[in-house]
């Protein structure tokens, strides 16, 4: 399988021997918003790209950072005069909310920053100790110059980085290029001790503390937006290079492209900020999923209103052929396995999910135009199916268990035999509540949700 990589700019080779373990790190969120579609997408492609690689027989350990302190919350904290644990507990759950509502389950562990102090703390030492850092009244810095490749992933040299670095009031600072892994304590911000007092940790320090910690200095996959690729990435890099003299520290650096909303990058100064939970309340997980995949994950995705009911279109298009199979068991023939090898095959160069997309389409277009299907030809989708929904998770599920949905049916059907309407309609109603609409038809009535 070949994937794009960052740093060698080239397609590389990732050996998917069977049972072979691979070791993934993806920058997590800053906890002090809630969730948006720019995060749908980067979060999405990552656990397409996770679940693949286990399908493909690899023991992958997929581990994500929660930042949990960082300029951001402090920004928060003074604009809302909330406290630094309520925001980071009730953005943080929001976060853990909206992964599970888009099926977003292939990450093995979430490491929150703040409980990597200390591994912080000994990575800035170990730094200090090879002339990498400085202490100032304010905080300690990377020494950027000092580490030869410095602007090596993002393909500048150290001119260019200048040109475009933020000049801060800073005089204490070496070069302009320094970045701070350590913040001294400013009034009334969360703290925690240090060899140079009471301070909190600069951003990519958390990163390589915890990468470090659980992963060791090498590991596989780092992964990201591509707006991280410089300053974040870039100083991961320097600092954990620096540190263990090991390299290079990840495999494969892979980066996802950003979302516009109707052409435009959205952006909270924009205003055309649209949240996770604002569009499941016109489309389903499933259709986001779609919609996001249906593009390269390293082009932009555009979210506007007709990309999204398409994707929605197509989402109720699997479902009714889900729904349409679902009274035979799976059967895996030649016949079903070719047509999943055909369906995943693209993933194989690159991550093509858009021709993927492009298969699946056109298996179900053809499935449904299909009368009478056998009960073999039943259980042959019903396998393509179940093998499409453990790679991409967009084929739609019901929220109870279809046994017991049925029997509910049965019942109502029962009591409206008997003349008794207001119970059968009872029963409507709560199935109505979770999302399940009831059909009846002169052939007898159906589920829809
Ligand atoms: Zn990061």
């Amino acid at each position: 399988m070949e994937i794009r990589d960052t740093l060698s700019s080239s397609l590389k080779e990732i050996e998917t021997r069977e049972g072979k373990r691979l070791y993934m790190f993806v920058c997590g969120p800053t906890v002090q918003d809630d969730p948006h579609m720019g995060h749908a997408r980067t979060y999405i492609f990552y656990d397409v790209l996770a679940r693949y690689l286990r399908y493909r027989g690899i023991r992958l350990f997929y581990l994500m950072n929660i930042t949990d302190i960082e300029d951001h919350i402090i920004t928060k904290m003074k604009e809302t005069g909330r406290s630094w644990e309520d925001i980071t507990a009730t953005y943080s759950s929001r976060f853990f909310d909206v992964m599970e509502k888009l099926k977003i389950r292939s990450v093995n562990y979430y490491a929150f920053a703040t409980d990597f102090i200390e591994e912080i703390i000994s990575q800035i030492k170990r730094l200090m100790k090879k002339g990498y850092a400085y202490e100032t009244s304010d905080g300690v810095y990377y020494r950027a110059r000092k580490f030869k490749e410095y602007g090596r992933l993002s393909k500048q040299n150290l001119d260019q980085l200048m040109a475009g670095a933020r000049v801060e009031v800073n005089e204490e600072k070496e070069d302009p290029l320094d970045f701070a892994l350590w913040k001294k304590k400013k009034e009334r911000e969360p703290s925690w001790q240090s060899p140079w007092g009471e301070g909190r940790p600069g951003w990519h320090i958390e990163d390589t503390a915890i990468t470090e910690s659980i992963f060791g200095p090498n590991y596989d996959i780092h992964g990201g937006a591509k707006d991280l690729i410089f300053p974040h990435h870039e100083s991961e890099i320097a600092q954990m290079e620096a540190i263990s003299r090991k390299r290079p520290m990840v495999k494969y650096w892979i980066h996802t492209g950003h979302l516009n909303v109707d052409d435009i990058k959205m952006s909270k100064s924009l205003k055309n900020f649209v949240t996770v939970e604002e569009a499941l309340k016109n489309y389903w997980p499933e259709a986001i999923r779609i919609m996001m995949l249906s593009m390269k994950y390293n082009a932009p995705v555009n979210f506007e209103e007709k990309a999204a009911a398409d994707a929605q279109g197509t989402a109720e298009r699997i479902a009714i052929l889900q729904h349409r199979v679902d009274d035979s068991p799976e059967l895996k023939t030649e016949r079903a396995v070719e047509a999943v090898m055909k369906i995943f095959a693209p993933l194989e160069s690159d991550m093509n999910t858009p021709e993927t997309m492009r298969e699946i389409v056109s298996f179900v277009k053809d499935s449904l135009a299909k009368k009478g299907l056998t009960i073999q030809e039943k259980g042959e989708i019903r396998y393509v199916l179940s093998e499409v929904e453990k790679v991409l998770g967009i084929v739609h599920t019901p929220p109870l268990p279809e046994r017991s949905l049925n029997v509910l049916l049965e019942l109502r059907n029962e009591l409206r035999k008997k003349g008794d309407f207001t119970s059968a309609d009872r029963i409507r109603e709560s199935l109505n509540s979770r999302g399940i609409k009831i059909e009846d038809t002169a052939e007898g009535s159906y589920l829809w949700w």
